[in-house]
């Protein structure tokens, strides 16, 4: 039957892209959304889609073009939330399955935000720091109209650092004639940043990885961790790990695939990353085809890359207990269900990567009252915020005997649809 309800061209999940999954993900949690699920059409469309063209001098004189895209998801529960990032792929649907991930992951472990999320498309290894400050101050000066501290406040995400922050921080403040440090989370610590923010996605990840592996009898420290993506996030989460005694067998990135059973050096390979760029001529470990890492065998898997890694191609060969999510939408819903019959634990990323953005929601609070907190209070307050969704989710599962990743659907949707509800229709 039709619907009701059709949705604008845009919205069509005519692809098996990114915005597709979510919508799939939205169909599976609407049955327990009890008459909440008569508001379940407001999260199939994001409220406010921005195009921009990002033109700048390039450094040879030419004038580039650039598309850029801020998505506004939802913000029945508050400000709009999410990161930036720069990627020669981003897509409008991928920044808007982006943004809609956000608003159910802030509203999964309770943050007063909304969801949203911004890209432009560009390669930034190809540009130099001048380049990429022109396009990120240019970007920033045609989103301005729609972000703010009460509005809407970007972060960092793939390929953009505390240095991007500090550019649009600077460029929102000079428009505005005073400084905003609330504008964007992510910053330098000595810029309004907050400690602790730059390895809290990693800390998230160890924390509900230590949970999970309680609940299944997995001993962390004899644990074998395999990791895809070796950025902000996989490298701390792995680095986390190793500490913890666990072994990291395989790493992937864009650039290689190693591999060595008895533990790779992972202090010598973030040196090695930080220096090279990628983990490709790393010689603590041997170097495999790409498409072997999803075969080999572990106990924890973090695929902390893009998203739809995890798919039908590969989700049956993969040999693990649990599956972390440290990036955003790595797994297809049908390789999620292949997971599931495998029996592999899947602890999605609307739980497993908010770590980052309960920090940034720390270093929001802390630059509108001016008063900063110690690393350890800011660790402390983390693990427990993760501790109690990871709680929540567990005993949602269990109850309606669902996956981790509906349960947290479910909770978080239930927020924001009584939200939508209280608040009503305007007019
Ligand atoms: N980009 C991160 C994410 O995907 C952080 C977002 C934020 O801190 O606003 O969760």
């Amino acid at each position: 039957m039709p619907s009701k309800h059709p949705l604008p061209s845009y919205l069509h999940a005519d692809s098996l892209g990114p915005w597709g999954s979510y919508l799939q993900q939205i169909d599976r949690v609407a049955p327990y959304l009890g008459s909440l699920s008569r508001w379940i059409e407001t999260l199939k469309r994001p409220k406010r889609i921005l195009i921009v063209d990002v033109p700048i001098k390039m450094d040879d004189g030419t004038t580039g073009h650039f598309e850029g895209y801020r998505v506004q998801h939802n913000t029945a529960r508050g400000p709009a939330k999410g990161g930036v990032r720069y990627h020669q792929d981003v897509t409008l649907s991928e920044v808007m399955a982006l943004s809609a991930w956000m608003s159910i992951k802030n509203a999964a472990v309770n943050m007063p935000y909304g969801g949203a999320k911004g890209g432009i498309r560009i390669d930034p290894r190809k540009f130099s720091r001048n380049e990429l400050e022109r396009v990120t101050r240019r970007y920033t000066s045609e989103i301005a109209i729609i972000i703010g501290p009460n509005i809407d406040i970007p972060a960092s995400d793939v390929n953009t650092d505390e240095q991007v922050m500090a550019w649009m921080m600077d460029t929102y403040s000079m428009n505005i004639g005073q400084a905003a440090t609330g504008v964007v989370t992510g910053k330098p610590v000595s810029l309004g940043g907050s400690l602790g923010r730059r390895e809290a996605t990693g800390r998230g990840i160890f924390t509900v990885g230590c949970e999970a592996a309680q609940h299944i009898g997995l001993d962390i420290a004899s644990a074998r961790v395999v990791v895809q993506g070796f950025g902000n996030v996989g490298g701390i989460a792995a680095k986390l790990f190793v500490d913890a005694g666990a072994k990291v067998v395989a790493v992937q990135d864009h650039t290689d695939t190693i591999y060595k059973p008895s533990g790779i050096n992972v202090y010598a390979l973030l040196e090695h990353v930080s220096a090279q760029g990628g983990i490709t001529g790393f010689s603590g470990a041997e170097s495999l085809a790409n498409d072997d890492f999803w075969g080999i065998e572990s106990d924890i898997l973090i695929p902390a890359a893009l998203e739809s890694q995890i798919n039908e191609q590969n989700a049956s060969r993969i040999r693990t207990k649990i599956v972390i999510e440290g990036a955003n939408g790595p797994t297809t819903p049908n390789a999620d269900d292949i997971l599931r019959e495998n029996n592999i634990l899947v602890i999605p990323d609307v739980i497993a990567n908010a770590g980052g953005v309960t920090v940034s929601y720390f270093e929001w609070v802390q630059d509108f009252s001016s008063f900063f907190w110690t690393e350890d209070e800011i660790n402390q307050r983390l693990k427990h915020v993760m501790r109690e969704a990871f709680a929540s989710v567990w005993q949602v599962a269990r109850e309606h005997t669902v996956s981790i990743r509906t349960a947290a659907y479910i909770i978080a949707c239930k927020r924001i649809l009584m939200a939508c509800e209280m608040r009503g229709l305007y007019p």
